[in-house]
């Protein structure tokens, strides 16, 4: 048996004659840029995650970047990020001329926390960044009090958790703005590059609908210095096919999950959910941590990342997967602040003992809705028979 990391043709083509209809239609309308395509989509984003105002653009990316143009958010200025994330949440602070300062996050939940933060605030600091890694909402309640108390923007990097949820609300509804990304991977999967802005802030929404196109409303009259983070309507319509069957991905991905904590919770050696507090718990004798779904917290599972314990094993478990034909992937094998691009910042060379462990211990699964009952059985065997077998 084989089983992809991610496979992303089921899903797809599940829906080909609406997805081919659509493309046909866009290509007969001679509406190629903007339109009714993008505010119909825009509409519904900001009807499904529960915020004013919705922006299509060109990708995550280019979603963070024009949340920080809007912010005014530059040369001078500091924005605190996780350091273990995908790269985009710190590299768009750099692009702006501002200063990403690296903090460290929970090893159980993988997320920035407001004791990761709080200690790096300097009169510089303009706004905070947390991630909702890999589809779980990060600490919001304290994070938002923390952003207000200091008066920080916060920014929502949520382009791996469309649809999470923290105490009932949606990822990208609570702070000061949400990135989006529907890079083919993510929880809802365009057919190429696009993302979303969000935010309840009037002003923010119209200064980044100017900034998406060249900086003006009316064209050719620029009153800021803008960029093309331009969605194509071509996308937006594949997407409004899919957005509504986002929920029943995402209820997929979490019985896919539920699938992977019954087969390996019993095993010796396999720590799972804490009963005690979200956090913590007793690794002293664990070999293989599941993720943890924090209280109050609805985890969508963009990824389902294990933690392996000891010396080598996480490579280990990555080359017995691989052995039998299953899909895996380290998501993230070098801490940010300890990129290259990075080494002339300020705090080059900082210790972030939370985010370097994970670098050695994590390791994601297959997870995509897709997967058959068959194939997470596999999955499960072969990590089985890897923990009794050493
Ligand atoms: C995917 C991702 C992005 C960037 O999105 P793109 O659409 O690929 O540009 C940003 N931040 C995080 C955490 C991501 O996972």
């Amino acid at each position: 048996m084989q089983v992809p990391l991610l496979e992303l043709t089921s899903q797809n083509g599940a829906l080909s004659n609406e997805l081919n209809a659509a493309c046909a239609r866009v290509l007969a309308s001679g509406q190629y840029i903007m339109g009714p395509e993008i505010t119909g989509l825009e509409a519904e984003c900001s009807e499904w995650i529960g915020c004013k105002h919705a922006l299509g653009v060109s990708s995550g990316t280019d979603a963070i970047l024009l949340i920080l143009m809007g912010l005014g958010i530059g040369p001078g200025d500091e924005v605190i990020v996780p350091s273990f994330t995908f790269f985009a949440t710190a590299g768009c602070v750099s692009r702006v001329g501002a200063t990403p300062v690296f903090a460290d996050c929970c090893s159980r939940c993988f997320n920035m926390r407001r004791s990761d933060v709080e200690p790096l605030i300097t009169e510089r600091t303009k706004a905070i960044m947390p991630v909702h890694l890999f589809g779980q909402s990060a600490p919001m309640d304290e994070l938002l009090a923390l952003a207000e108390e200091r008066g920080l923007a916060l920014i929502e990097d949520a382009a791996q958790a469309i649809g999470s949820t923290y105490k009932g609300r949606q990822v990208g509804s609570m702070g000061t703005a949400g990135a989006f990304s529907f890079f083919p991977s993510k929880n809802l999967g365009g057919l190429g590059d696009s993302g979303l802005v969000t935010t309840n802030d009037d002003e923010l929404a119209d200064r980044m609908t100017k900034l998406r196109v060249h900086g003006g409303h009316a064209r050719y009259y620029h009153d800021m210095i803008g960029g093309n983070f331009r969605m194509d309507p071509l996308q937006a319509t594949l997407l409004r096919i899919k957005l509504p069957h986002l929920q029943s991905y995402i209820d997929r991905r979490r019985q896919n999950a539920a699938f992977y904590h019954d087969a390996l919770a019993a095993e010796p050696g396999v720590i799972t959910q804490s009963t005690s507090s979200d956090c913590e718990c007793n690794e002293a004798d664990a070999r293989l941590i599941l993720p943890v779904e924090s209280k109050g917290h609805l985890h969508t599972y963009n990824q389902f990342t294990l933690r392996v314990r000891g010396e080598g094993q996480r490579d280990a478990v990555f080359a017995h997967l691989q052995a039998h034909n299953i899909g895996c992937a380290i998501y993230y094998p070098v801490p940010l602040h300890q990129q290259k691009c990075f080494a002339n910042l300020p705090s080059a060379g900082s210790t972030l003992p939370h985010t370097e462990q994970l670098a050695q211990e994590v390791l994601s699964i297959p997870i995509y809705p897709e997967l058959g009952t068959d194939q997470l059985a596999f999955v499960a065997d072969a990590l089985k028979n890897f923990l009794q077998n050493k």
